[in-house]
């Protein structure tokens, strides 16, 4: 059985990160790619609020270039999906969607968080050209434009007024007729003049040339006094919540009631020596690339103290 002494898992800033800072210990780390080499980045176009990149940088660039920086400091990268662990004892055991067992003495979770998306087959069609699950990393693309945020949460609220100090309006498309945000998130909303509130009201479809120009959307479906009509929008955020890659670690770590890895304070220690967890799948409040970065740093540097320990 394949014996690796730091394993990190997930591909997205805080396992390159943790990659890099590893391998320039000369733990010469592996990573696993995963479902979604480079993480949810790369679901966006450009990314202008990383630091170092003045002009801004493409999404896909900015990973690729991690990846290269960590494999000349010796980190092996596979592109494989771990399917099961068990960390009830060091050396932990792993197994890959290929059916191979390995075990690793330190393990380095990043394996990120997945953004809800309503299902729709347009959504798909238009990710990256109008539809988004980040206002923080693409808002600043619709400055005096029309968007619309879909949610009723803390997240939506935030997100809703966040980009009505950018766009000209902001619909904010709620399926109940009520928002479940904290009471002065709500008001913040309210008093919005920018921000219209469509209660009761589901997105049914997308549509538009080369982007989106506008959503279909049904109010009180179902109801004696449906309606249906369609709104004139440049974008479309997602903003229902995030699902954390946390599934298969779930036995052993411990996590919060939607499966965020908890760790100690403010370091990356999940309580089981040699495991750390990293980036988004540990953080449901901050959700930026240069945050997961700087978590993933952390978790080399406190993996390389482990493995000394082991000598
Ligand atoms: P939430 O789960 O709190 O809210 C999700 C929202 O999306 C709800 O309004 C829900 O509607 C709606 N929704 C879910 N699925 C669908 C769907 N298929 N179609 C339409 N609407 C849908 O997620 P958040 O991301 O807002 O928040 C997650 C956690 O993070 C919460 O605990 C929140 O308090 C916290 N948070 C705190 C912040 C702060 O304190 N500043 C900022 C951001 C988040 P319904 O109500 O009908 O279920």
């Amino acid at each position: 059985m394949e014996h690796i002494k730091l394993l990190i898992i997930g591909s997205g800033p805080a396992g390159y990160t943790a990659a890099i800072y590893a391998g320039r210990a000369g733990l010469s780390p592996v990573i696993f790619e995963g479902l979604q080499p480079g993480g949810q980045l790369t679901t966006t176009t450009e990314i202008e609020n990383f630091p170092g990149f003045p002009q801004g940088i493409d999404a896909n660039e900015l990973m690729s270039q991690m990846r290269s920086q960590a494999e000349r400091f010796g980190a092996e990268i596979r592109s494989r999906i771990v399917e099961k662990t068990d960390l009830s004892k060091a050396p932990y055991h792993l197994w890959t969607d290929d059916g191979v067992e390995l075990e690793a003495d330190s393990i380095i979770i990043a394996t990120g968080a997945s953004a809800k998306y309503l299902g729709l087959a347009d959504e798909e069609k238009y990710k990256g050209m109008g539809v988004s699950a980040c206002a923080t990393c693409d808002g600043f693309f619709y400055r005096k434009k029309v968007v619309a945020v879909v949610g009723g949460g803390d997240t939506a609220c935030e997100e809703a007024t966040y980009l009505a100090g950018l766009a000209s309006k902001v619909y904010l498309i709620v399926r109940k007729p009520y928002l479940r945000a904290a009471q002065i998130m709500q008001e913040r909303v309210k008093q919005n003049p920018k921000i219209e509130i469509l209660f009761e009201t589901n997105t049914l479809g997308l549509f538009g040339e080369d982007g989106v120009e506008g959503a279909h959307v049904v109010y009180r479906k179902g109801e004696p006094d449906e309606r249906r009509y369609d709104i004139a929008i440049d974008g479309f955020f997602l903003a229902i919540g995030h699902r954390p890659n946390s599934e298969i670690f779930r036995p052993w770590v411990k996590t919060d009631e939607t499966g965020y890895i908890l760790t100690e304070g403010d370091s990356p220690r999940t309580g089981i020596p040699g495991i750390f967890a990293a980036g988004d799948v540990a953080d449901p409040h901050y959700r930026q690339g240069v945050v997961a970065a700087g978590s993933g740093a952390k978790a080399a540097i406190e993996a390389e103290k482990y493995l000394q320990t082991l000598k």
